[in-house]
């Protein structure tokens, strides 16, 4: 990959980086295929000479993949300009090798956190001597403001983070930062890869990490005092609305709530999962008193049935969760438990990207997850492809990642539908609820036929996509399908 050599050409810098992946998760094709539009056959054929195209086969080519049409000229220039190579006398050529423009955009589309954290270090390491010295490390935290200002973050306290963030970094205290403690250190660094979007790696009791504007009072589960700022103030959880500052993101926050028990003999005993604060001014389910605000984490709220309690009603009973009013569709942690055995063997389901599906629904420690379903509940299995209708797809993601357990909601973008599939398959009863548009629906269909279940779920299909908008999501029922139970994914 060709990096920027020339210091008066306007370099990509992280901002640039952030908004391409932005426009990258939202699109819906594979670089590899349009691409395939430069061969001898192809639409843009004519923008390629030999291993190169031209700039304008270029801005074609960001306009097709990304499919936008208002695609930032200052952008697309800078892009261009980064790609071109840096051989003395060739620069008046404008083109760019195709194979630098492939590798890169591939990179970003399916490159896992730690190819997107060394393509980074490449970014600032300008003098590409493989270690970043104190003013390649000056200027990495300049654009990091420049990056978190960019998405809206409060960067008042930004600053010492950083400071901090990149002191810690350099392990060895050399001074200077060298690729391996870049990445070692940016992939245990929740503030950095939240910043540049990336997804940390999945461990249980990870929570999953949001920069979240709050327009009332809210108080940091780790140090307790208030968040402070006008715009993006904290990092709050996904699943289970544990709120941090950004600084205290790395100082041993309490584990994500659980998401099943350790052993069978744990399995059917329901009991609340509650974490403390932001409940002020909520009614106590126990006590029904109004809960005040005490200027601090007030209260506590069950990950589950979502109820609120005093801290001191907390403990008393009932101690029973009854998971609320979407009992029927979650699986809660005590219908799953870890077994030993030889991991399944599943079909992969050939989507670039995914992992490999015998590690997903295993314990940190190898051991398969298996379902133990509660009496008369049709627990949800959820697919959502975050690619769909724009901005929903994701916001019904995360929804669904707050609303049920985690491990019933799947990304179909990085699990794909084996890994799902297969956690459900042995269940008598469960629904199948599908977030995509056609393609998606379709897709899963095809995947349920190969999936060998014990119950086929009923191919009852109701697409509520307009074939028109491709874009929007619609829904696939299995078994009965039952529309006004299904929880809202906008409500709560
Ligand atoms: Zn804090
Ligand atoms: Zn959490
Ligand atoms: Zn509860
Ligand atoms: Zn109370």
């Amino acid at each position: 990959m060709s990096s920027p050599t020339h210091p008066e050409v306007k370099e990509l810098n992280p901002v640039d980086f952030i908004q391409l992946q932005h426009y990258i998760e939202y699109c819906r094709l594979k670089v590899k295929d349009v691409l395939r539009e430069f061969d001898a056959d192809g639409r843009l054929a004519s923008h390629r000479h030999g291993e190169c195209i031209d700039e304008e086969g270029f801005r074609l080519f960001l306009k097709t993949y990304l499919e936008v049409e208002d695609f930032p000229v200052d952008l697309c220039q800078r892009l261009f300009l980064s790609f071109q190579n840096s051989e003395p006398g060739k620069e008046d050529a404008k083109e760019v090798f195709l194979k630098d423009v492939s590798c890169y955009f591939s990179l970003l589309e399916d490159g896992q956190p730690r190819d997107k954290l060394e393509f980074a270090f490449k970014l600032y390491d300008r003098d590409g001597n493989g270690v970043l010295d104190s003013s390649e490390v000056d200027r990495i935290i300049a654009q990091m403001m420049h990056a978190a200002d960019y998405l809206g973050w409060d960067v008042s306290e930004l600053r010492p983070v950083l400071k901090d963030m990149m002191t810690a970094i350099d392990a060895d205290s050399s001074g200077t930062v060298s690729l391996d403690e870049w990445v070692e250190g940016g992939m245990n660094n929740v503030p950095l890869l939240v910043l540049l979007g990336l997804k940390m790696t999945q461990q249980d009791g990870q929570h999953l990490w949001r920069m979240k504007h709050f327009n009332k009072p809210v108080y940091c589960n780790v140090c307790q005092s208030m968040l402070l700022g006008l715009r993006k103030q904290g990092l709050c959880c996904t699943c289970c609305k544990y709120t941090v500052h950004g600084r205290c993101a790395n100082r041993n926050p309490a584990p994500c709530t659980r998401t099943y028990v350790k052993s069978k003999k744990e399995t059917g005993v329901p009991a609340h999962d509650w974490v403390s604060g932001n409940c002020d001014s909520r009614k106590c389910e126990k006590c029904q008193k109004k809960i005040k605000s005490l200027q601090g984490l007030t209260g506590k709220h069950c990950v589950w049935c979502h109820s609120m309690r005093h801290d001191e009603c907390a403990d008393q009973e009932p101690t029973e969760c009854s998971c609320g009013a979407l009992r029927d569709h979650i699986l809660p942690p005590w219908a799953i438990y870890p077994v030993i055995k030889e991991r399944p063997n599943i079909v992969k389901n050939g989507c670039s990207g995914s992992v490999d599906d015998s590690e997903l629904n295993t314990t940190p420690d190898g051991q398969v997850l298996q379902i133990s379903p509660v009496e008369n509940t049709h627990p949800l299995l959820v697919f959502v492809n975050p690619k769909s209708g724009g901005k929903q797809g994701e916001r019904v993601l995360h929804k669904f990642q707050y609303l049920l357990n985690p491990r019933q909601v799947n990304n179909l973008i990085t699990d794909g539908p084996g890994p799902g599939l297969s956690f459900f398959k042995t269940l008598q009863n469960y629904r199948i609820l599908v977030c995509g548009g056609d393609g998606t629906v379709g897709w899963i269909l095809d995947a349920i036929d190969k999936a060998n279940l014990v119950v086929r779920p009923p191919r009852r299909c109701a697409s509520s996509g307009d074939r028109k908008r491709p874009r929007s999501l619609s829904a696939v029922g299995g078994r009965v399908r039952r529309r006004g139970s299904d929880p809202d994914p906008e409500g709560h």
